[in-house]
């Protein structure tokens, strides 16, 4: 070190994503900087690049015209840095005699190891200090209008890791402390151990209906809200493919939504709809299972009167005996094949079911037949390839005991070429729809003409709905979120009006609303 001009480092933290949430100081330490090594999280703050795909309000700080910008956070293209290489680097740059800033997303001593890139800098002998940051853990929740402490109803919140699934053996979180405390619990890195989180906070006796918030990269654009209770956390993120980063707040405050801080409209996005142009209407939301309801609440979110009923349930096939049956099913199989979110979640309880978990599916490829049951796996931490992907991928692995054998879960069917002739293709059903009693109070409503949309998120919601209400008011807009709900519809006689140029909720909800407003438009 000695004959270098003294190099030093400042470990900044960068708030939670919104460039106006830096602090002052760290902001002019960034107009000073030689060299700027920044995490994944912290990235948004520095060059308005996108949290997954975000992009900022323009409002990013100035940075040294001739400071080098280090990349050590995962992106896309590149993995991240380990954490010695990290420490390593401040050591080497700041010996050369630079001004090193390690910019770090939300605080740099709050789950991010800044502890130990000080500690690295303290041994090697070079200066290091901190500045400290708005933390995720408390400005994500204010962000989404959940204030994480309440007079009445919270008076201490823990920060926890969900890093390490509870039980782990390298875990000190005291996850039934937690379980059997009123705290706000907030939890950082915990999207992919989420079941395991609930089932903890349930077993060590936190009550069901304990409200639960998921926010998605709080503070930028693309900030999403979940709203649920402990238990219906997991199969609403499942459903709504909620991904990291997001903060889980858990507790009486989970449930409030105080002063929420509107997020900047990133430049080229659409303008968050003003006015909420379904009041008035009166909406009837055919459901297959007691959760989500995301329709009912995306079309409540836009003033609709929306009125929920249940028509069918998918429940797990094969009674008692199913767990079993799926561990057989199991045996020698080299890839499974999933449906859809219900699937995802009925493989993971039942295989909780028999004793064991979602480690008992180690070394088989998972195919995911679309979109919605590879988020599914994705927020479970599992990694899928597509169903189109299924032969190329199975083909190129070695196989010397022959043929592989692929497990089709229920609704999806493999796609095998002439050349896959001699592959074997079990089948096993997880989930069976039963029927739902008819509610009198919403045949009554019918009869009367007092809906004026009906919406279904699915062909099943569409025959339970037929089954269960036969032919349905002339008058009646309908509107199916897809191609196969609109199908169904036409197979039961059921005229369809509205269906959205892309599949999903919110586009299903959008296009209700623009049908909506275009039929009161005097000029349409
Ligand atoms: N030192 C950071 C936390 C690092 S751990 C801080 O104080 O904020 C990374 C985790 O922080 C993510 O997995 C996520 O749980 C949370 N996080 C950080 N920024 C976030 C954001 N903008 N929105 C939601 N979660 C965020």
């Amino acid at each position: 070190m000695d004959g270098h001009a003294a190099g030093e480092v400042w470990l900044v933290g960068a708030g939670p994503g919104d460039p106006g949430l830096l602090t002052v100081r760290g902001r002019d330490l960034l107009a000073t900087a030689d060299v700027i090594v920044v995490d994944r999280l912290a990235l948004a703050v520095l060059d308005g690049a996108p949290l997954d795909g975000a992009p900022p309000d323009g409002a990013s700080p100035e940075c040294a015209p001739s400071a080098q910008i280090i990349h050590v956070g995962k992106s896309a293209t590149a993995p991240s840095w380990s954490q010695e290489r990290i420490n390593a680097l401040l050591v080497e740059r700041a010996r050369a005699g630079a001004r090193v800033v390690r910019l770090k997303g939300g605080d740099p001593y709050v789950l991010g190891r800044g502890g130990e890139e000080a500690e690295a800098c303290a041994a090697a002998g070079v200066r290091c200090t901190v500045v400290p940051g708005v933390t995720s853990a408390l400005a994500v929740p204010a962000l989404a209008g959940i204030p994480v402490t309440h007079r009445d109803v919270a008076q201490e919140i823990a920060i926890i890791s969900g890093h390490l699934a509870p039980g782990h053996p390298d875990s000190t979180v005291d996850w039934p402390g937690l379980a059997a405390s009123r705290a706000t619990l907030v939890i950082l890195m915990g999207v992919a151990r989420l079941i395991a989180i609930t089932e903890a906070l349930l077993d060590g006796g936190r009550p069901e209906a304990t409200p639960v918030a998921v926010i998605e990269r709080g503070g930028t654009a693309a900030q999403r809200v979940l709203r649920t209770t402990l238990d219906g956390l997991a199969v609403d993120a499942i459903a709504a493919g909620v991904r990291s980063p997001a903060v889980i707040v858990i507790g009486e405050v989970a449930a409030r939504n105080d002063a929420a801080v509107p997020t900047a409209p990133a430049a080229g996005a659409r303008p968050a709809v003003a006015s909420r142009p379904l009041v008035g209407v009166r909406v009837l939301v055919a459901r297959t299972r007691a959760r989500p309801g995301l329709l009912a609440r995306r079309l409540r979110a836009l003033g609709a009167d929306a009125v929920e009923t249940v028509v069918a349930r998918p429940a797990p096939a094969g009674g008692d005996d199913a767990a079993a049956a799926l561990l057989t099913a199991l045996d020698g199989v080299n890839a499974i094949l999933l449906a859809d979110p219900d699937e995802v979640a009925a493989l993971v309880s039942l295989l909780r079911s028999a004793g064991t978990d979602v480690r008992a599916l180690a070394g088989r490829t998972l195919v995911a037949a679309g979109p919605s049951a590879r988020e599914a796996l994705d927020s479970l931490g599992l990694a899928s390839v597509p169903r189109t992907h299924l032969r190329a991928q199975l083909n190129a692995e070695p196989r010397p005991l022959g043929p592989p054998t692929v497990l089709a879960v229920a609704g999806a069917e493999p796609d095998l070429g002439p050349a896959e002739h001699a592959w074997s293709v079990r089948r096993l059903t997880l989930l069976t729809d039963v029927a739902a009693e008819p509610d009198p109070r919403i045949a009554e409503e019918l009869r009367h003409g007092d809906f004026d949309v009906a919406a279904f998120a699915s062909s099943t919601a569409v025959r339970g709905t037929a089954e269960l209400y036969g032919p349905l008011p002339p008058d009646l807009l309908v509107a199916a979120m897809g191609r196969r709900s609109a199908q169904a519809c036409e197979a039961a006689g059921i005229r369809v009006d509205i269906v959205p140029a892309e599949p999903g909720v919110h586009p299903l909800a959008a296009a209700v609303a623009d049908f909506v407003t275009a039929s009161r438009d005097p000029l349409n």
